[in-house]
């Protein structure tokens, strides 16, 4: 992957990867407050609330964790690395077992920016297909600089985004300590690779932000067709509970897919003919009858720039692009 990149844009992946100065540990306390909630008697999650990324000291994605006989599994590391320093307090107050492992759903912001904390620990990152791509983005220098700013002390110049050391571009499963977890690679979904953790015998499923709950869904620079499609194959039957990448743990999973499954559907019939019959997005917009979401957290903030995503997209797909 390093030789196809430019070597001034390597010089910022290296600013990107590397703590400036040696701190390790050293996090200013989040005062926000972080429940622990137990899903099975091994499997753990913590809920951020339903604003957005800058909101809540960034503390607007979710985390879970699997304590088995051999080390813990860990699954998202929260949008800094204060939070996910809080996480590993609550984590240590239930087992000292080792951090084995921590997989991240996407990269995103909300979801990795806690990972130095996690690897400092001892654990080995383990990220889909797409992080790399992330990593070398203008996007990955210029969202780092503005949270130094805007999540200002949580995160902070030491601060840095963690090199996953597994990329992972197919499904497997693998065995720790009494627990199976299949891991189930997605593709490029709601952003340029996502993944999921299903964990047995526990039947619990971590879906990233493939599922949102109780919120308007963040699509970004997502492919809401292909989103749409593994939505549409994802089967729940039999799963005792489902972590979604924001909202809470559910446990009426097929319940729970719907929702984010029909926004995009909407989005997508709705942008979709006002697109063939070449009408203007503010035009479209106006026009759709928005009543069906609009009662969602989040539907202000993120409601028009989503259908803004999609109508470009479907520009382009309608163009063969
Ligand atoms: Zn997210």
């Amino acid at each position: 992957m390093m030789t196809r990149i430019a070597p001034l844009r390597t010089f910022a992946i290296l600013l990107l990867v590397v703590p400036l100065t040696n701190r390790a540990g050293d996090y200013t306390p989040i005062t926000v407050d972080m429940r622990l909630e137990q899903i099975t008697p091994d499997v753990y999650y913590v809920q951020g609330a339903a604003g957005v990324a800058t909101d809540n000291q960034g503390f607007v994605s979710n985390s879970g964790f699997v304590i088995t006989r051999d080390g813990v599994v860990v699954f998202d590391a929260l949008g800094t690395p204060a939070l996910a320093h809080a996480l590993l307090k609550l984590i240590r107050a239930r087992t000292d077992q080792p951090i084995r492992r921590v997989y991240t759903s996407h990269y995103h912001a909300d979801h990795v920016y806690g990972l130095q904390v996690f690897k400092e620990a001892g654990a080995s990152v383990h990220a889909p297909l797409g992080a790399g791509d992330y990593l070398a983005s203008e996007i990955a220098v210029e969202r780092l600089e503005e949270r130094r700013f805007s999540l200002d002390p949580w995160v902070d110049e030491n601060t840095y985004l963690v090199p996953p050391d597994e990329i992972i571009s197919h499904s497997s499963s693998f065995e720790l300590g009494g627990k199976r977890f299949t891991i189930s690679y997605q593709g490029k979904a709601h952003s340029d690779g996502d993944m999921m953790m299903l964990v047995e015998p526990d039947l619990v499923l971590f879906s990233g932000d493939l599922i949102f709950e109780g919120r308007i869904p963040f699509i970004g620079n997502g492919d809401t067709r292909h989103w749409l499609e593994t939505l549409e194959r994802l089967e729940t039957t039999g799963l005792r509970a489902l972590v979604p990448g924001h909202g809470p743990a559910s446990f009426e999973p097929a319940a729970t897919l719907s929702l984010t499954r029909e926004y995009l559907a909407f989005l997508r019939d709705s942008l979709g003919r006002g697109v063939e019959e070449l009408m203007s997005f503010d035009e479209i917009y106006a026009a759709t009858d928005w009543s069906r979401f609009a009662h969602f957290p989040a539907f202000d903030a993120g409601n028009r720039i989503n259908a803004y995503q999609v109508y470009l997209s479907l520009e382009s797909e309608m163009l063969g692009q």
